[in-house]
């Protein structure tokens, strides 16, 4: 993968207008220039296509030919690389189209018996649909489902129709969701209006009466007074058309708020990083980079005033604190051996400003990767470094970022290894997920109400038992990055944590906040699920909000829902960097149905598998492994089993299952779920429980437009791109387009093939052994397959179409994350070590892999379940 990219620069290579099958046109030779009409990329060598079955089931034709054995495609000789199959590029037309059917209101239902239909999961989310004027302005902005999304996009008007359906319903939040790229910035607004009686936020759901001077709440209709600044801009001091303020015009604003939402001055930003220099930090070379990748983001770090507070904490069998002063370049570092009763040492120059201590700031991280090189403790004595950590900041409140690579392993907090590979599958590796020391459960609650938040960075090598640590985290608010293995001497190590270091200091948080949803009468929230704290039965307590955490609730209906419409409204209250405190309030409108058939036409399958996720992962928690699968399995056949006359379902033949289209890809998000590696089942195959725990973590924040490429990888043919893949979209120039996945089965691969695979925390090329030399050369600049090894690659930038076009695709996908994370691109070569193999092909849940059913297997699992 070295190679020049000279000669490529030189002249610009044309390439067809179809690049479909440009690296696969038949009836040419290997290396053989470009033809300027097909300007094409001939087959390499004899190849081996496999025949593949329907890509989409048309009802009324017949089902799906049998699928071939899955399994890791190997067969040699079939005839041609040029037998390329029609139905799948069709079916891939129909997936660029948006034609698939998934919400065509005639095809009602799908029948699930041949490969599930990835692509549907591209198209957008289904419309709700309101009555005529809900809103009090037709030119509202309705709200973004990456705000507030539910699994239904409409509301049963009883308890007993929701239980008579059988679905999921529930409401996911992303509280504090950064604009995406080509998002503009939420509007603000400096006035706020509410219900005297049930405190909503006036929104664009209201109605107003009495000649313009009341306004009715959407939730309880109570009548309100409008305010008299209403219809007049007093910073402009001009008269305003009240329905061009921001709070009736868009479901999402954020308020100003004013005194009374403040017990105390609002906070500064506070990190302290607690960092581990034990031996095995050392070893690994974890100090250096996390010192070099803190002072890079210095000057990223939110403090636009100023405020901004820092502290620094080394611990390996001691701890050490570093006295920083505005004056001083040379920071004195303090060791306190004492760790029953660790006192501070000055403290007021341990916690101290951002930028006026710059200097002694920076001449700290640059010195701190030499610092423990020839330290030999193997001592690493978190707890009371926490217990200083939450002392020095328990008045203001803050982060506390703990970077570590060893096991807490002395003094207060100790945890012993506790890992057990026999667990796996048995009861015992559901106990390996608890915590094992009470020490972190008491902790938590001295730091409840402190506002206080601890996120982990991971480094390990072996065991850290992240169970006992976690709660830390999921209490206050927190985040885990895992870095399993990592070496300072891999760049691709040190690239992904650099990467994710910087954007995780650089994003905006919000800090000391309380959410809180309200929603019509007789709706009610009986459970909460993601990091956060259940203060009372309705608040949650965010010490720290994160922008990239997802916040879930189940919905329960209490009495029969009264209005053509229900209203959700939830407010998050915190301070900002910058010292406002402020109220982000989105609103969110649905429709209440009464029919069966009407809720089956809004299901959101995809907030349906995210919800059922977040649910198992809580579950995991508290109660067993396997009893959190069942549950996934349990309720996935109950949604499918609808009753069909109900809904109009046409019968399939045998072996088919009729299902509601809306539901047509939820087996196969349920085996992302069970198949994941927070939930998978580990039977003959040992698991290391601090993965599954950091993915849990994962699944428990995630919001469900990642969550879903989590559960279901992005998996595409880079030999055989659309024509649009990689190139901008003519409706928004600035979004490159992506190209329709492929179905998660080793079906797909093929000899001549490279292909790529996304799913959000990984990222890989496979690559057949006859991948054509063309390719090679225009996407990895190098003359054949052996010239490339299996493991981390660094793919060059070269100036070929197909080069570009890839970054572009790359790029887009990190930006679907928001860039939180920037997983190390690896290659899997056909015939790579076993271990990168299964990596990858774990993410195949189409196929028999890991113990686990087939797709195929899955859908006779549920069919005899539904019997
Ligand atoms: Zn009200």
């Amino acid at each position: 993968m070295s190679g020049s990219t000279s000669g490529h620069g030189a002249r610009r290579r044309l390439y067809p207008e179809q690049i479909t099958s440009a690296y696969t046109q038949p009836n040419a030779q290997a290396g053989a220039p470009p033809l300027p009409s097909s300007a094409g990329y001939p087959p390499n060598a004899a190849p081996s296509q496999i025949t593949q079955a329907p890509q989409f089931f048309v009802p009324g034709e017949a089902p799906a030919a049998p699928v071939p054995n899955p399994g890791h495609q190997r067969s040699p000789a079939s005839p041609g690389y040029a037998a390329q199959d029609p139905m799948a590029s069709l079916s891939n037309q129909f997936g660029n189209m948006g034609f698939s059917g998934a919400h065509n209101a005639g095809a009602a239902s799908a029948l699930l018996a041949g490969p599930p239909e990835i692509w549907t999961l591209e198209q957008p989310l289904p419309p709700v649909v309101l009555p005529p004027q809900t809103a009090a302005t037709p030119h509202y902005v309705p709200c973004d489902g990456k705000h507030m999304r539910s699994t239904l996009n409409c509301v049963p008007n009883s308890a007993s129709l929701l239980k008579k359906s059988k679905l999921l319903f529930g409401i996911t939040f992303t509280p504090f969701k950064t604009d995406d790229e080509g998002e503009s910035p939420l509007p603000v607004v400096h006035d706020i209006v509410r219900c005297r009686r049930c405190r909503t936020y006036l929104n664009p759901y209201v109605r107003f009466t009495d000649g313009g001077y009341k306004w009715l709440c959407n939730l309880c209709n109570l009548k309100n007074e409008v305010p008299a600044f209403f219809d007049y801009d007093a910073y402009q001091q001009v008269p305003v058309d009240r329905f061009q303020r921001p709070e009736l015009s868009h479901s999402v604003v954020e308020y100003v708020a004013p005194a009374q939402y403040m017990s105390r001055p609002p906070q500064p930003p506070v990190y302290v990083f607690i960092i581990d220099v034990s031996h095995d930090a050392v070893k690994n070379g974890s100090i250096g980079v996390m010192a070099q990748a803190i002072l890079e983001s210095l000057d990223r770090i939110p403090n636009t005033d100023g405020r901004a507070m820092v502290c620094f904490i080394t611990v390996d069998s001691a701890l050490h604190f570093y006295s920083l002063t505005p004056e001083g370049t040379e920071p004195q570092m303090l060791v306190v051996p004492d760790l029953d009763d660790p006192f501070l040492p000055y403290p007021n120059q341990l916690l101290v400003n951002l930028s006026e201590c710059r200097p002694a700031i920076d001449a700290l991280l640059s010195r701190l990767g030499e610092m423990f090189l020839g330290t030999t403790a193997t001592g690493f004595a978190l707890g009371p470094a926490l217990q200083s950590a939450k002392r020095l900041i328990q008045h203001i409140g803050g982060k506390i970022i703990v970077c570590h690579s060893a096991l807490p392993n002395i003094k207060a907090g100790a945890l012993k290894n506790r890992e057990d590979v026999k667990a796996a599958g048995t009861a015992k590796e559901s106990d390996l997920l608890k915590p094992a020391d009470p020490f972190y459960s008491s902790f938590i609650q001295q730091v409840l109400g402190l506002q206080i938040t601890v996120d982990f960075f991971v480094f390990a090598s072996g065991y850290v038992d992240l169970a006992s640590l976690a709660p830390l985290a999921r209490t206050s608010g927190g985040s885990i990055y895992m870095y399993p293995g990592f070496l300072s001497t891999r760049p691709e190590d040190v690239n992904q944590v650099m990467s994710e270091m910087k954007r995780f200091l650089s994003r905006d948080n919000g800090w000391e906040a309380v959410f809180r949803i309200r929603a019509s009468p007789g709706i009610r929230f009986p459970a909460y699920y993601g990091h956060h704290f259940l203060r009372s039965t309705d608040l949650l307590a965010l010490p720290n909000v994160s922008p990239d955490h997802c916040y879930a609730a189940d919905v329960a209906l209490e009495n029969d829902l009264a209005g053509p419409v229900a209203f959700f409204q939830s407010a998050l209250l915190y301070t900002s960097s910058n010292g406002e405190r402020r109220i982000r309030v989105a609103t969110l409108a649905l429709p209440i149905v009464s029919q069966v058939r009407d809720l089956f036409r809004g299901i959101d399958q995809v907030a349906v598998a995210a919800l059922l996720a977040k649910k198992a992962a809580d579950r995991v928690l508290s109660a067993k492994l396997e009893d959190a699968r069942k549950a996934v399995e349990f309720k996935t056949v109950d949604m499918l089993n609808v009753d069909r006359a109900e809904l109009g379902l046409i019968n399939g033949t045998l072996g088919q299952i009729p299902v509601p289209r809306s539901l047509n890809l939820l087996p196969l998000l349920t085996l992302g779920i069970l198949k994941g590696d927070a939930l998978r089942s580990a039977t003959g195959v040992h698991h290391p429980s601090d993965l599954r725990t950091a993915a849990l973590a994962q699944v428990l924040t995630l919001p469900p437009e990642i969550l879903q490429t989590y559960l279901l990888a992005k998996f595409y043919p880079l030999h055989e791109l659309s024509p649009e893949a990689g190139l901008p979209s003519d409706q928004a120039p600035n979004l490159t387009q992506l190209p329709p996945p492929l179905n998660l089965s080793s079906e797909k691969l093929a000899r001549h093939g490279v292909f790529l695979l996304y799913s959000v925390t990984e990222q890989y090329v496979w690559m057949g052994r006859d991948a054509h030399p063309n390719l090679l050369r225009d996407l990895f600049s190098v003359g054949s397959y052996n010239e490339l090894t299996s493991g981390p690659l660094r793919l060059p930038q070269l100036d070929t179409d197909i080069s570009r076009r890839v970054h572009a695709i790359l790029a887009r996908l990190a930006a679907l994350t928001r860039h939180a994370f920037a997983p190390t691109l690896q290659l899997v070569k056909e015939d790579a070590p076993a271990q990168l193999r299964s990596q990858f092909h774990a993410h195949l849940v189409e196929d028999k892999n890991m113990n686990m059913m087939s797709y195929q297997q899955f859908l006779g699992f549920i069919r005899e379940k539904m019997q």
